[in-house]
């Protein structure tokens, strides 16, 4: 009886932050910029003509690559554009980890990477932060099939120095070391200008955080061309129309509104310092945050009952009952206004 079941591939999936639909809830789970995307986004996609729609979308994606370009020092064969970076790390995992040595990440780090890995049956150690939640490069030089460090990282916010980036792909020459930048633009300093200097690295970042355009799902790696060649080949095994026309044009007008994207990130960074001193002031320890979201813990508080007090007041953040963060809340920063109603439902907290 149902034989088949035999033959069916089991999984347990990556598991989002909630998309709560109610507009009043005030959401700072899952990241997102509090503000709108740039002004020029909207007129290009009130202004896309509706006949273009017809047709397939354009696979080689000059105009938003042309963008690109004239942010990171990369040209058209160095940059690989997929459906929000999600994708494009999917197809990195297929087609740069195929040893039979253990691809190496953090223990406490994005969540997608695990499920990843048994999806494609790749090999994976869980490498252990320290106690300040940093990596440790030194933890990184023995054998392995392949390393990715998110920077800054995830959940913890915690951003490591290029040099000690550098540092860890210098002694892993023989393998593919991916650095997952969803959250760089947020007081980091990205890996793309060390892509010419070394053969072996992925630089993966996104339009959903610092962009402001989640909705829009377009994310891209930049690499040497041999490498973004052979993600193209993979993808085209899959689906030649990864990136929709619509989002394509979206997207390159919003690379050219610097001055829009400079001024949201730099209005996230200075909620984000502010915020931090508010809490800081109510008894939270907050880690050093590099990234639109702060990693926040209070001796005196269970993380878990202020999560479901929050939400009861329709404010998401997120918790994650897991090993060593089960006492830290993630809140992504939004806008003074939203963190000021934060920190007022905190003051009346009662456990
Ligand atoms: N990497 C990290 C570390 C993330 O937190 C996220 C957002 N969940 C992503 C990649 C994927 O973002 P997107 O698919 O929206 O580009």
């Amino acid at each position: 009886m149902q034989k088949w079941k035999e033959n069916l591939r089991v999984i347990e999936p990556y598991v989002p932050g909630e998309q709560p639909q109610n507009k009043d809830v005030i959401k700072l789970n899952t990241n997102e910029s509090p503000y709108a995307p740039s002004p020029e986004t909207g007129k290009a996609i009130r202004e896309y003509d509706n006949d273009k729609l017809r047709l397939y979308p354009s696979f080689v994606c000059s105009e938003l690559k042309s963008a690109l370009m004239e942010t990171y020092p990369v040209n058209e064969s160095e940059l690989f554009l997929g459906n929000g970076s999600d994708e494009v790390l999917a197809l990195c995992f297929m087609t740069f980890f195929n040893s039979k040595k253990p691809v190496l990440f953090p223990d406490i780090t994005y969540s997608f990477y695990d499920v990843w890995c048994n999806l494609y049956n790749i090999p994976y150690q869980r490498i252990p932060l320290d106690n300040n939640f940093r990596i440790i490069k030194e933890d990184y030089y023995g054998k392995n099939g392949g390393i990715v460090i998110t920077n800054p990282n995830a959940p913890t916010s915690v951003y490591m120095e290029l040099n000690d980036i550098e540092d860890i792909i210098k002694h892993n020459e023989d393998v593919i070391l991916i650095v997952d930048e969803a959250y760089i633009d947020f007081g980091g300093k990205s890996a793309a200008d060390l892509i010419h200097k070394y053969d072996n690295l992925v630089v993966v970042q996104t339009y959903s955080k610092s962009r402001n355009l989640a909705g829009i799902r377009v994310g891209y790696a930049m690499a040497q061309k041999e490498l973004i060649a052979a993600l193209e080949a993979v993808k085209n095994s899959f689906n030649s129309y990864t990136l929709n026309s619509l989002s394509q044009a979206a997207a390159a007008a919003s690379a050219k509104d610097k001055d829009y994207f400079n001024e949201c990130v730099n209005k996230i960074i200075s909620t984000r310092e502010h915020t931090v001193k508010e809490l800081s002031k109510l008894g939270f320890e907050t880690l050093p945050s590099k990234a639109n979201f702060i990693f926040t813990t209070n001796k005196n508080i269970s993380a878990e009952k202020l999560f479901n007090y929050l939400k009861e007041k329709n404010i998401f953040v997120r918790y994650f009952n897991k090993p060593r963060i089960s006492e830290y809340l993630r809140i992504t920063i939004g806008t003074d206004e939203q963190m000021e109603a934060l920190i007022n439902a905190i003051k009346e907290f009662k456990q």
